[in-house]
């Protein structure tokens, strides 16, 4: 038996750990009670648990030997504001809380390696840290901002996600770009308000809005290289309260996406101008706001490369490579400061195969014995030098 295995009775109890915390969901910085389960349970196999970094974060660490080598993994704990539709004996207690995202499965595998490591021999320190506020709030670059890395010495740092849109098993660890930059814009538009009968007697902020829609289409397809990636959506629009009545003001709001700096510059600069420009045409005026929120999640190589030999040792899992995802991740504030890896593991269900955020979406309890495996075998080849 290899020294990553896990004995079945430890894998039913993480499963119920799993689904222990997917009845009981907190949203990002609000997740008090997952915090002190995962901070009991490490305390119980002789972990030194420190609180409070990101606010509700958590750090377990365990260290043998004598060598200086020491490894981050990292496990994000938070659950979304979705109202849980699965019907499950351990669905969501709470209304409008719900861990549509796996982050359960994820501190559920996370813990259940802690354990198994807690036995093993090794020469080195092993850091689990368990994350608040993945999902919009920017929890990993808070604890990176309370001292993580200044506290918590550490070559290398590692995080998974599960994957439903891959067969189970299947793991993607990509040299570099795993995850796009993201950022979010609001455009508020200004007319005159009028008569929805004589609308010569205003500015309408409806009509300049939507050829503002329109001609932030251009910005991907006429200001970026075809060869580079891009997303402008406008996700949200707003104004107006009667049939009759031509508004004063329209917001528009969406979300942006990029990998190259360069890129998000350009989309940021571009978007001003197209508002700005098109509304004036329009004898309206546009006030822009962009913000950077999370840069792009971008793989060490050399991290990469050491993910890709320590998993087809866990029997299950299958290193494929796939194209990079242009959704966002925060564990990108975290590959900034240290070089580590982040991957996908397949997480396919037969038939239905609710995606991530789906109010029907159920971690699959099949990947927590590879994952969880994954974890003591990364830990022991990093730890031995891979
Ligand atoms: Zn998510
Ligand atoms: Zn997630």
């Amino acid at each position: 038996v290899a020294d990553h295995s896990i004995p079945s009775p430890e894998i039913e109890e993480a499963i119920r750990w799993r689904h222990h915390l997917h009845r009981n969901p907190e949203l990002g910085f609000e997740e008090h009670e997952t915090s002190a389960f995962i901070t009991g349970l490490l305390s119980e196999w002789g972990y030194s648990v420190r609180t409070g970094y990101g606010k509700t974060g958590v750090v377990g660490t365990l260290s043998r030997g004598s060598s200086t080598r020491a490894i981050g993994i990292r496990a994000d704990i938070d659950a979304l504001p979705i109202s849980e539709q699965t019907g499950l004996d351990y669905a969501s207690r709470i209304p409008g809380r719900m861990h549509a995202c796996g982050h359960d499965g994820h501190v559920s595998m996370a813990l259940a390696a802690a354990r198994a490591c807690s036995r093993n021999g090794f020469d080195g320190t092993v850091h689990f840290i368990f994350q608040p506020a993945e999902e919009n709030e920017g929890g990993g670059r808070a604890m990176v901002e309370d001292g993580l890395f200044r506290d918590f010495r550490m070559d290398s740092i590692y995080a998974m996600h599960n994957w439903p849109a891959l067969e189970l098993g299947r793991c993607v660890a990509r040299d570099d770009q795993m995850m796009a930059a993201f950022g979010t814009f609001e455009i508020k538009v200004k007319g005159r308000g009028a008569h929805g009968a004589m609308p010569h007697e205003g500015a309408d902020p409806i009509v300049a809005a939507s050829q503002i829609v329109a001609g932030l289409q251009t910005i991907a397809s006429r200001n970026i290289s075809p060869l580079q990636s891009a997303v402008i959506s406008a996700t949200q629009i707003h104004g107006g309260d009667a049939w009759n009545v031509i508004p004063e003001e329209v917001a528009i709001r969406g979300t942006t996406r990029w990998f190259d700096e360069d890129v998000g510059a350009t989309i940021e600069e571009r978007i001003r101008a197209v508002a700005t420009s098109v509304a004036a045409g329009f004898d309206c005026s546009a006030a822009v706001d962009h913000a950077f929120r999370y840069p792009a999640t971008i793989n060490d190589p050399r991290c990469a490369a050491i993910l890709r030999a320590t998993a087809p040792k866990v029997p299950g899992v299958t290193v494929v490579d796939a194209m990079p995802s242009m959704a966002a991740e925060d564990f990108a504030f975290m590959l900034r400061e240290k070089p580590g890896c982040y991957f996908w593991l397949g997480a396919r269900k037969d038939g239905a195969n609710p995606g991530l955020h789906s109010p029907s979406f159920d971690f699959n309890d099949k990947l927590l014995p590879l994952g969880a495996q994954m974890w003591v075998a990364l830990v022991a080849d990093q730890l031995a030098g891979a």
